[in-house]
């Protein structure tokens, strides 16, 4: 068991009792259990040797698409998928139709996804109306509605004014802006990483001054007006510097970045392949590097997937019409967990990025594997290996330029609650 909440690590019997942690017990050595299943009083025994027990991941930057984009995904496939890849809890934009800035769509996510979700959904609220970056949104309604954070994701909020007024808001209520970095009026119609390889392919390129530009504006506000921001998916050696410089100089700044920025470059798209269109698009080898690096050190203080599903009509299109996007849940953990296969990150600092990172800066109180918390964890063979097939995808978007990779590591069980999910194939 790694557990970084509580910071104990060893191995341990877990007993959990109606969907609480009722003991942990830490040991020397293992003690094999064998896997018993008693009706007459409904214990069951698995035995995890050999295997990984975490917290539950928490993905901070999912598209769940509902309400509106149903034919994408669904509260209810998004949230198996979640569980599939090890996510017990996710962080929902509010990129959704109707979007998410008032309370009512808040309402709606929260009531379907106790209904219909198999994971915990925490909604981010939307910081201007309808996505527009003309007019906040109603932020002290939507805090108290339950959104654990504020985003425009998917748009940047251009007007600094704005940005300015939604700290100050985002200060009041206690929930972190979560800042797409992108300066419009520099990457206006680009499809993918500005440099040689889009003047060979003939696309318009999107400059990587484009994110950079608004790193540096969100964490100069960050500085003067003294609020927590959160940049999301950084996919720039020069972001990375720009955190990095605010982060000595005691600015409250956090950073994610996810698995396809440190996994791919722009060579993927070569071929044309809309699977690894995103946005931001995927850089360069340097960039790649230094987002590894800063994994390392600390910078970049998350990991997480930017799930963002679509219908195969959406990218089955030339490159210029594709939406951007790659369907990550299923893939993440293990595209992560190479990281720690190839010795960069020890597995404790992986499951930090992906457990009380998040938590933390979110402030949605999980605390880990401990007595007396409602259980919350997965077990996970670290060494497994398996083909990505997305055609076996729970998530109804199949967009991954992951298919047919082979990958180590794979989540066997997960417990939230009550509930329970046996995640072995055949
Ligand atoms: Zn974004
Ligand atoms: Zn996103």
């Amino acid at each position: 068991m790694i557990d970084p909440y509580n910071n104990k690590e060893g191995v341990a019997d877990i007993v959990i009792n109606n969907g609480v942690i009722s003991q942990v017990i830490i040991k020397n050595k293992i003690k094999s259990l064998t896997r018993k299943f008693n009706s007459s009083n409904n214990i069951v025994e698995i035995d995890a040797k050999g295997f990984h027990v975490f917290p539950g991941l928490i993905d901070m930057h999912t598209h769940l698409r509902e309400p509106g984009y149903e034919y994408k995904e669904t509260i209810s496939t998004g949230t198996l998928a979640a569980i599939k890849g090890g996510f017990t809890s996710v962080c929902c934009m509010a990129n959704t139709n109707p979007v998410n800035d008032n309370p009512e769509v808040t309402y709606y996510i929260l009531a379907k996804a106790k209904e219909e979700g198999s994971c915990d959904v925490y909604p981010i609220g939307a910081i201007t109306k309808g996505l527009k970056g003309e007019e906040l949104s109603e932020m002290v309604m939507l805090r108290e509605a339950g959104c654990v954070a504020f985003s425009d994701d998917g748009m940047p909020v251009m007007n600094p004014l704005i940005m300015r007024r939604a700290l100050e808001y985002s200060k009041a209520v206690g929930a972190p802006i979560i800042s797409h970095c992108e300066d419009l009026c520099l990457s206006e119609n680009g499809v993918m990483n500005e440099g040689k390889l889009s003047f060979y392919l003939g696309l318009k390129g999107i400059p990587k001054a484009s994110e950079e530009i608004m790193v540096s504006r969100d964490v100069i506000l960050s500085r003067h007006f003294k609020a927590t921001i959160h940049i999301a998916h950084v996919s720039t050696k020069g972001s990375v510097e720009i955190i990095k410089r605010a982060k000595e100089e005691g600015v409250s700044v956090t950073a994610e970045t996810c698995p396809h920025y440190f996994t791919l470059t722009e060579d993927a798209v070569s071929g044309y392949n809309t699977d690894a269109k995103v946005n931001p698009p995927l850089r360069t080898n340097e960039d790649k590097e230094a987002i590894i690096e800063a994994l390392k050190e600390g910078i970049i203080d998350v990991i997480a997937t930017d799930h963002a599903p679509h219908h195969i009509d959406e990218k089955k299109v030339p490159f210029n019409e594709a939406l951007n996007g790659i369907s990550g849940l299923e893939t993440a953990f293990a595209l992560s967990l190479r990281l720690v296969h190839e010795n960069i990150l020890t597995l404790k600092q992986l499951i930090e990025k992906l457990t009380v990172n998040p938590s933390k800066i979110l402030k949605i109180g999980k605390d880990g594997i401990r007595e007396g918390s409602e259980s919350d964890l997965i077990v996970v063979d670290i060494k497994k290996e398996w083909i990505v097939d997305k055609n076996k995808f729970v998530s109804l978007g199949k967009n991954t330029p992951f298919d047919g990779w082979k990958l180590k590591g794979k989540v066997i069980f997960a417990f939230k609650g009550k509930k329970f999910f046996d995640l072995r194939e055949e």
